[in-house]
């Protein structure tokens, strides 16, 4: 399902900014789709594939407190940013049926995040996240990007040591991959060697690096 699109954040290297500003679905439509696939199929998984799941916090709450009011029973995840969590938060969604959540960590480099664009989320608050995740058995899933401008083995090395540390219970690991029409693909156009678009998957390499 998608509860809203989009996203408010600059990261440069980013596809889902590329169709629009944010927007969001009201909380009562939300939900009504949810008890429709809830009457299909008892205790439904549901993937919410917005970007930023929980942009904006009110709105969240409200989506729990009409969860519990219409009595529904069903798990999700959710992919949003661990800057927009926080352990009340985290409370509340739990029980509506909160089973995991996807985040960006991308690099353990500030400097590697700032030149792309993106806002770091201080390492005290990422780790407080994910160990009330893991309280509540709340999966937590960490994505990486290997293969900025700035990598070198060592920065990567550092990052695949981060990803360990953190202890999430996974940590996806992706190339960084020009997607057109953002930003970063205008940056890298003379050093993009892949032709076919297919093979813009994030899995493989589509630009020379100097590493
Ligand atoms: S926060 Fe995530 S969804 Fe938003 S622009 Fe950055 S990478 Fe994209």
């Amino acid at each position: 399902m998608l509860a809203s699109r989009g996203c408010t954040e600059y990261c440069t290297y980013c596809p889902h900014r590329l169709l629009g500003t944010y927007r969001a679905r009201s909380v009562s439509n939300i939900v009504d789709e949810v008890e429709q696939l809830c009457g299909y199929v008892s205790r439904p998984h549901i993937t919410f594939r917005d970007p930023l799941f929980t942009r904006t916090r009110d709105r969240v709450l409200e989506l729990c407190d009409e969860i519990a009011a219409r009595g529904l029973r069903f798990t999700f995840d959710i992919e949003t940013r661990l800057d927009q969590l926080d352990l009340k938060l985290l409370d509340k969604l739990a029980p509506a049926g909160l089973k995991a959540i996807g985040f960006g960590v991308e690099t353990a480099d500030g400097a590697t995040l700032k030149s792309v664009g993106r806002r770091a989320t201080p390492e005290a608050h990422q780790r407080e996240i994910i160990n009330h995740a893991g309280k509540l058995n709340v999966t937590s899933v960490a994505f990486y990007v290997l293969g900025f401008l700035e990598d070198d083995w060592n920065s990567i090395a550092a990052t695949i040591d981060y990803a360990i540390d953190l202890k999430t219970r996974f940590a996806q690991f992706k190339l960084l991959t020009p997607y057109p029409g953002t930003p970063l693909f205008k940056q890298l156009e003379p050093l993009i060697a892949e032709k076919d678009w297919e093979k813009f998957d994030s899995f493989t390499p589509t630009f020379s690096t100097r590493i």
